[in-house]
């Protein structure tokens, strides 16, 4: 029977039929039809410590006992108040802001950033984002990132945003002038950036010392810096948060995908103390009005607790700095090969692009690409013609290299 259900970012004319998964296990999916599917990029870059991590499963299963679900506003529970009081403890930051998805946490940090001028009786009117961001799929979060094939028809609700250009290496200083030119001219709330790495936009990298200088801008024309984690949170980037390389901390900071090791839909905004006072009045009016019905779910939150116990217990970065020397040795073979260009690292994501007459997002390149590593009993789901790598940590070195070997082999069995 033909099933009803709608998958994201699927084009059902052309796609081919949905894996079917029956379970997973470390840095695998085993299908119902048989087959052990390589998972390279975390499903979704979500998991950090494999799949069914004993720990994080039997913390959910012995949550799900106690306490399921309980109304976040009035109401307070262990799960969460120990997962607030270490996140405070590992970003520098002060108040924690429970939501659901990474686009959600986006949607918290622009309200935050809103409500924080308005309560102070200066409100202001504009943001302004880095060029070729990705921030998710909500109205406000679609509205910061970059405008093209995924928003398109939703233009009409979107709000417009100051445009600051990506640092591309050698050119950094314009970026920071233009920053700086935008800041004084236009009072902005706030700046959004994903820091180190914009992921969705086409695994575009740049330097901790632009991340730095950024922030400086920021902080000299009293403008909030908002670090979107999202994605290079937890490790990704060879550091737990990709901020600490730059040694900054964020004004607001959101967090997601690896909060829960992958197993759970749990995000937090952080922000400083004076964001969180503006908010705090004997006013009503001045209330944070935002909320949802799962906000802080304690199952959910708990499982987040076993993530940063295995942080703590397990050689988790010793891990990441292994991925990334496996990455560089094999990133070197490829970017030697013909039919490849740009290859390029951060911490656990690795990325290459197939030399090709359309590149972009919409490159015909994308799905037989995925067919062929599909194939190869390999997950990647390049972003066009830039095929990227973020792995779970607990990957075993032969299934990281059979990875790259389908890799390898892409540009002849597109030529075929
Ligand atoms: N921000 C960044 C940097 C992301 O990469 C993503 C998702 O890929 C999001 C926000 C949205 O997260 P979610 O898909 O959990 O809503």
């Amino acid at each position: 029977m033909k099933s009803p259900i709608w998958h994201p970012f699927t084009q059902h004319a052309t796609a081919p039929e949905p894996a079917w998964v029956d379970r997973a296990e470390g840095a695998c999916l085993f299908t119902k039809d048989g087959r052990r599917i390589v998972d390279a990029i975390a499903s979704w870059w979500v998991v950090t410590h494999g799949h069914c991590h004993p720990h994080i499963v039997a913390a959910i299963r012995a949550q799900a006992e106690r306490l399921d679900q309980v109304i976040f506003a009035g109401h307070t529970h262990e799960p969460a108040e120990r997962l607030a009081e270490k996140l405070v403890e590992m970003t520098g930051l002060d108040y924690v802001f429970f939501s659901d998805s990474g686009s959600t946490s986006v949607e918290v940090a622009i309200k935050m950033a809103f409500g924080y001028w308005h309560n102070r009786g200066e409100p202001r009117r504009h943001l302004l984002a880095l060029e070729h961001g990705y921030h998710g799929d909500t109205i406000g979060a679609m509205s910061v990132g970059a405008r093209g094939v995924f928003n398109e028809p939703y233009e009409p609700l979107l709000f417009e945003v100051g445009r600051i250009p990506f640092p591309e290496a050698g050119n950094e200083q314009k970026t920071l002038d233009l920053l700086e030119v935008q800041c004084r001219l236009q009072s902005p709330a706030a700046f959004i950036a994903e820091p180190l790495v914009l992921g969705a936009g086409g695994m575009l990298m740049y330097g901790a010392d632009t991340l730095r200088e950024m922030k400086r801008v920021c902080e000299r024309h009293g403008v909030l810096f908002i670090a979107d984690e999202v994605m290079t949170g937890w490790g990704r980037t060879g550091t737990v948060f990709a901020c600490e390389q730059a040694g900054i901390v964020p004004d607001i900071g959101c967090y997601a995908k690896g909060l829960t090791g992958g197993s759970m839909p749990l995000a937090v905004t952080l922000c400083k103390a004076e964001i969180f006072d503006a908010h705090w009045s004997s006013d009503r009016r001045k209330t944070f009005f935002h909320s949802s019905s799962y906000t802080a779910n304690p199952i959910a939150c708990a499982a987040a607790v076993a993530n940063l116990e295995i942080w703590d217990r397990e050689p988790v970065l010793e891990r990441i700095a292994t991925i990334g020397a496996h990455h560089d040795r094999r990133l070197k073979d490829l970017a030697d090969r013909r039919g490849f260009t740009h290859a390029r690292r951060t911490g656990t994501i690795a990325a290459i692009d197939l030399d090709v007459p359309d590149s972009g997002y919409l490159s015909d390149a994308g799905p037989k690409l995925y067919a062929h590593f599909q194939e190869r009993k390999v997950l990647l789901r390049p972003l066009g013609n830039t095929i990227y790598l973020m792995p779970p940590y607990c990957i075993a070195p032969a299934d990281l290299d059979a990875v790259y070997e389908a890799i390898a082999s892409a540009p002849d069995s597109l030529r075929r």
